[in-house]
């Protein structure tokens, strides 16, 4: 198995005096896996997806994602490491009124650097993918919140990265739209992709193979470790 997602004993602290948000963690995750991240509020869920993400840096610890040692990067290579390797789908849909399905999606490859027409051909396709093909011109207030975030996840991996993260998708849907969508990230993870998504919703973490538990920024559980506790 390749290891796509690599942390040893990581820890994110804000502020003064310091929240340690992310306290001692130490998790790998294989190509093709499928995680759920779980925990109550303020567990440090968003923080741990973050730094897997390279949204953030730690304070301590190192972090590798796909093969590449993300501490000893600049900023700019940061950026592309993301454009390139890692798809973000987020709570709030983050999708521009006004603007179509397809010229939303063709955007998630602006800072790929791929010319306008392929982006919008390779903007169609991700859109079948998730099963909007029919939706390719309707704007944001013409979709249902599901088909939003359908948009949403389409845009994430219209570059294909072997990466998505996901953090809180289903928080703002019906539990009907929010199941669908986590098929899709199954449907997603079928064809390849490593997929970690957050959910507050136990039993849709219940049908993702693997299960990581965070309280007061530690792992407490991992259904992938032998004993189910942390390491
Ligand atoms: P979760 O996603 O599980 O709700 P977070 O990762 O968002 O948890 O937050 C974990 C802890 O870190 C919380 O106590 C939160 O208040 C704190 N925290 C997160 N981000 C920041 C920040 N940018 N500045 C200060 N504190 C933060």
């Amino acid at each position: 198995m390749t290891e796509i997602v690599s942390l040893t004993d990581v820890r994110r602290s804000y502020g003064e005096p310091p929240v340690l948000a992310c306290d001692g963690v130490s998790l790998t995750l294989e190509a093709g896996e499928f995680a759920a991240v779980v925990g109550p509020s303020g567990s440090g869920k968003s923080t741990l997806l973050n730094l897997i993400g390279t949204l953030d840096r730690p304070t301590a610890g190192t972090v590798r994602v796909d093969g590449v040692d993300v501490d000893g990067l600049g900023d700019r290579e940061r950026s592309a490491l993301r454009a390139h390797r890692i798809g973000f789908v987020f709570q709030q849909f983050h999708l521009a009124e006004g603007t179509s399905a397809l010229d939303t999606v063709a955007d998630g490859l602006l800072y790929a650097g791929v010319p306008r027409a392929q982006r919008q051909r390779r903007a169609a396709a991700a859109l079948e993918r998730v099963g909007l093909g029919h939706r390719v011109a309707h704007r944001p207030h013409e979709l249902s919140g599901g088909e939003r975030q359908r948009v949403a996840v389409a845009r994430a991996v219209i570059g294909d990265p072997p990466l998505l993260l996901a953090d809180e998708p289903t928080g703002n849907l019906d539990s009907v739209s929010g199941e669908r969508i986590v098929e899709l990230l199954g449907e997603l993870n079928r064809q390849g992709t490593t997929v970690v998504v957050i959910t507050h919703d136990r039993e849709l973490a219940e049908r993702i193979p693997r299960r990581i538990t965070v309280r007061d920024g530690r792992v407490t559980s991992d259904s992938a470790t032998r004993d189910g506790a942390a390491t």
